[in-house]
């Protein structure tokens, strides 16, 4: 059963709280931080009320059900006519088969999971046809746990400056995952090193001005990823449930 609105509007100041409160100990402020709602286990109702509380980022890790779910919001927002703060932004956070790249552009503004030159080479390529920009991530595996999806961490920069000849390609920053196993303060580690790689990677000037972000935390441990340096957290279950 997917929660009532009045549940997600709880979970929302809940969690809202709770990354006002890594902030202030991280000395941060809340302004750097984004919420993208992880819509895979919310069905459209739960997924409207998200959207009329202003939460205008959404997620989906898997190609058919992002294009679904989009598709059926699409239809309800234009129906209602409703006038939102701005627009719905689709973000496609988990891995992506070169096959899916069309169907998931044509909806998606960012994508997290980029994780393979192939990959990056077939968006650019689409992003070219399409006449616009891709915006990306590059997924990373930090945890660097054998069968994760994410380029190794050894071979991130160069991997960011081969992104860089892409013309078609906007490369936004990192993203990556913590191990499934870990929760809170054993997570750690996994986004410490993550940061860290962003800032080397920032500070060696290979990557442009577009890359200033850093997507990791989870509803499990997206507290942790805020006193590490998140800037986009991918929460779905601790909004949705
Ligand atoms: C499902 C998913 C999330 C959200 O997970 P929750 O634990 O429900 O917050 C975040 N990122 C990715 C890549 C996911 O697949």
């Amino acid at each position: 059963m997917a929660a009532s609105k009045g549940k997600i509007e709880k979970n929302l100041q809940q969690i809202r709280e709770n990354i006002a409160e890594a902030c202030r100990r991280a000395g941060r402020s809340p302004g750097e931080v984004s919420i993208i709602a992880v819509t895979k286990t919310a069905d459209l109702e739960a997924i409207k009320a998200a959207v009329d509380l202003g939460l205008l980022d959404l997620g989906e890790s898997r190609a058919q059900q992002l294009v679904e779910r989009a598709g059926e919001l699409n239809a309800h927002l234009q129906r209602r006519r409703t006038e939102l703060p701005g627009s719905v932004r689709w973000h496609m956070i988990g891995h992506l088969q070169r096959n899916k790249i069309r169907l998931v552009m044509d909806v998606a503004e960012v994508i997290h999971s980029v994780d393979s030159l192939r990959l990056a080479e077939a968006i650019n390529d689409r992003a070219e046809k399409a006449g616009k920009p891709a915006e990306v991530l590059l997924q990373v595996n930090c945890s660097e746990e054998p069968q994760k999806f994410g380029v190794a961490v050894a071979a991130a920069l160069h991997m960011a400056e081969l992104m860089r000849t892409l013309k078609h390609l906007r490369l936004l920053g990192l993203m990556t995952m913590a191990e499934q196993t870990s929760q809170g303060e054993q997570t750690r580690p996994t986004f410490v090193r993550c940061r860290e790689l962003f800032e080397e990677i920032r500070k060696a000037g290979v990557a442009g001005d577009s890359f200033r972000h850093v997507s990791m935390g989870m509803s499990q441990d997206y507290a942790v990823a805020v006193e590490e340096g998140a800037t986009l957290l991918r929460i779905g279950s601790a909004l949705f449930e």
